[in-house]
C-alpha cells in the first residue's frame, strides 16, 4: 500500500481541500440565509496565507485565480457589450478587511470600460441633509455596468447604531428601505451581490501594525480605525443582524473568509464569474449583415 509521510499527507489533504472548495465551489456554504440568525464569531476567517501558500512547486492558486479572472474578463465584456443587465458588488468589512486590496487584484483583470469602483466615507454635510440612500442611488450601476462599492448604504445601519446615534426603530426601518432599494435595482436588471470580508481581530492587529510601520500605508489610517476596533463585538453584532435581515435571493450576502488575501481574491473572482454566468449574458444582435462587408 502506498504510504505517505504525515507531512506530505498533510500537504496532500490541504491541497485536496483547496481543490475541492475552489473547483466545486459550493457558494451556498458562505451565503447568509434570509432571516436566519447566526454568529459571525463562529464562522471561519481562514484558510490563512500560511495554510494556503507557498508550496512553490505545487502551488495551484495562481493558476486557479487566473482561470477565474479570465472567465470574469470575458463575461464582463459581454455585460458591457450587451447593455441589457448590470451588476453591483457591495464590499463591506472591518478596517483592513481587504476591500481596497481585493478591488485592486480582482478587477485589475477586467477592462476599466464598464467597470466603476465607488468608495463611501463619512457623509458630507450635504449628504447628511438627504436620506441615506441618496448618495448611494446616484452611484448605482447602469445597464452594461459593473459597479463595486467599497462600503455602502450598509454603513448607515452599522456606524450610527454602534455609536448610539440612532434608535433600534430607525435601523429596523432602514433594513426595509435597503431591501426595497435593492429590489428596485433587481427589477431594473441589476444583479446585487453583497460580500462581508471576514477577518479575525488578530489578523486586523497585524494589518494595522503593518500600516503603522509602513510610510506608504500610513495614509490609510484614521483615528476611527482604532476606536472601531475597540467596538469589535458591537460591529460584529450589527453586521450579523443587518446581513440576516437583508439577505435575499435577489440580493444575497456572502461571508467571505478573508484572513488569506489569496483565498479572498479567488473567492470573489469565482463568485463574480459564477454570478455573471447565471445572468445569461449575450452580445447584442449584429446591426447589419456582416457577410456583405468587402474589405479593400
Ligand atoms: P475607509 O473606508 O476605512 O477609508 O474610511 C471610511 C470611513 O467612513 C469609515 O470609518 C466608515 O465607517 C465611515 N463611513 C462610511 N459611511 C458612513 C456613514 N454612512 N456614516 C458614518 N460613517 C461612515
Ligand atoms: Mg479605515
Amino acid at each position: 500500500m502506498h504510504r505517505e509521510s504525515p507531512n506530505s499527507f498533510g500537504i496532500y489533504c490541504r491541497r485536496r481541500y483547496i481543490q475541492v472548495i475552489m473547483t466545486h465551489i459550493d457558494l451556498s456554504t458562505w451565503r447568509v440565509k434570509a432571516e436566519h440568525a447566526f454568529q459571525l464569531k463562529n464562522l471561519a476567517t481562514l484558510p490563512t496565507d500560511s495554510e494556503t501558500s507557498k508550496d512553490a512547486e505545487n502551488d495551484e492558486w495562481p493558476e486557479l485565480f487566473q482561470k477565474a479572472a479570465d472567465k470574469l474578463e470575458k463575461l464582463q465584456l459581454m455585460l458591457h457589450a450587451g447593455k441589457s443587465k448590470g451588476l453591483l458588488l457591495v464590499l463591506q468589512g472591518m478596517d483592513t478587511a481587504g476591500k481596497d486590496g481585493s478591488i485592486r487584484s480582482v478587477f485589475s483583470h477586467v477592462s476599466p470600460l464598464g467597470v466603476r469602483a465607488e468608495a463611501f466615507g463619512v457623509p458630507s454635510e450635504e449628504e447628511k441633509r438627504h436620506d441615506f440612500l441618496w448618495r448611494i442611488h446616484r452611484k448605482a450601476p447602469a445597464l452594461g455596468e459593473m459597479a463595486i462599492f467599497n462600503r455602502s448604504h450598509y454603513e448607515d445601519v452599522l456606524v450610527p447604531r454602534v455609536r448610539g446615534w440612532i434608535d433600534k426603530s430607525v435601523w429596523l426601518k432602514r433594513y426595509q428601505h435597503i431591501a426595497n432599494f435593492e429590489a428596485l435595482l433587481h427589477d431594473q436588471g441589476i444583479t446585487v451581490l453583497k460580500c462581508y470580508l471576514h477577518i479575525s481581530k488578530q489578523e486586523q492587529k497585524k494589518r494595522l501594525q503593518a500600516r503603522l510601520d509602513d510610510p506608504l500605508k500610513q495614509w490609510k489610517l484614521q483615528g476611527s480605525d482604532f476606536s472601531d476596533r475597540q467596538l469589535w463585538p458591537d460591529y460584529l453584532e450589527a453586521y450579523q443582524e443587518a446581513m440576516a435581515a437583508t439577505s435575499s435571493s435577489n440580493a444575497p450576502w456572502y461571508v467571505v473568509p478573508a484572513d488569506s488575501k489569496r483565498y479572498r481574491d479567488l473567492f470573489l473572482a469565482e463568485l463574480l464569474a459564477h454570478t455573471l454566468e447565471k445572468m445569461d449574458l449575450a452580445f447584442p444582435p449584429k446591426s447589419f449583415d456582416l457577410s456583405s462587408v468587402q474589405l479593400d
